[in-house]
């Protein structure tokens, strides 16, 4: 049976007043010419699960998903992609007949965004959170000689355990790529020299591609220092919009109009209709 039209799609969360995800994929579903909404759903914990089983019967047809319901979210799909399950978590949940789809298109969408295949390269990932794991696993299926760095160092050899890549003490050496996926830059007010020092960042010179997953209202310190010393950037909301288009992709199946969600994500909270 088709979902009953519009077409829903929404962005579940807590907090989710921040995202930029729906004035992102509005834009995309415009230039598609397709006449769907996509909504913010602030769900805490306890509610997620038996929201979401609500939503197909409300006409949805796919839901993005992040903090903190990414791991819930793959425990309530009746089926999984082997990303998703490799992962641990989901961001993309498709309501199919079959029942519910998760995906993580986290993952690819990093891969989607960086300015070469990492296949060869010595790429550092910094944190070993829900995004660190996405980005080692992606890097590492890419190619890539992938090494991880983590805060609390325990967390970093278990991620590096599991996934069969290296634990760094240090991020000293010179890594070719290196992603910051930890909290390190939500506060706009680090400096660049707090930045690396929280990071344990101790190359002389950014590395020739650097990937910064935050985001926010300005420019990163990190992504400011390594632009200043000629690395190619790739910031948060690039990463953010191929993760995005993915999922589109998944849910509608048509080609995402990459540069109309781009902008669209660049005006942050604000509705460019
Ligand atoms: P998470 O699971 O809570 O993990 C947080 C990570 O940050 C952990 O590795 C943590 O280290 C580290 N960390 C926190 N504060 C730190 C500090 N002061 N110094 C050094 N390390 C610190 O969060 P997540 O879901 O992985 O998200 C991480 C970041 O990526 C967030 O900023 C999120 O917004 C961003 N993100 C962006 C995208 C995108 O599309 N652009 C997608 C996903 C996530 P410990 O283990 O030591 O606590």
């Amino acid at each position: 049976m088709r979902a009953p039209e519009p077409r829903l799609l929404g962005v579940a969360g807590c907090p989710i007043g921040h995202s930029r995800s729906p004035v992102m994929h509005a834009a995309a579903l415009r230039e598609l010419g397709l006449a769907w909404r996509y909504f913010k759903l602030p769900l805490p914990p306890e509610l997620f699960a038996e929201t979401v089983r609500a939503l197909p019967a409300v006409g949805y047809v796919g839901l993005n998903v992040t903090v903190p319901h990414k791991e819930a979210a793959l425990e309530i799909a009746d089926s999984r992609t082997p990303t998703a399950g490799a992962v641990g978590a989901a961001n993309t949940l498709t309501f199919t007949e079959q029942g519910i789809e998760a995906d993580n298109t986290d993952a690819p969408g990093l891969i989607a965004a960086l300015d070469e295949p990492p296949g060869g390269r010595r790429a550092l990932v910094l944190g070993a959170g829900g995004a660190g794991r996405a980005a080692a696993w992606a890097l590492r299926e890419a190619g890539a000689d992938v090494s991880v760095w983590n805060r609390t160092p325990e967390r970093g050899r278990d991620l590096a355990a599991e996934f069969g890549i290296a634990y760094v003490e240090r991020a000293a050496g010179a890594p070719d790529v290196v992603v910051n996926a930890t909290s390190v830059g939500l506060d706009p007010d680090i400096s660049e020299e707090q930045a690396l020092e929280a990071l344990g960042l101790r190359v002389r010179e950014p590395p020739a591609t650097l990937v910064d997953l935050v985001y926010g209202e300005h420019e990163t310190a990190l992504t400011a220092w390594a632009r200043r010393g000629g690395s190619a950037v790739v910031d948060g909301l690039e990463v953010l919009v191929h993760q995005g288009a993915l999922s589109l992709e998944r849910w509608t199946g048509r080609g995402p109009p990459l540069a109309a969600m781009r902008a669209a994500a660049a005006h942050g909270g604000l509705d460019i209709r």
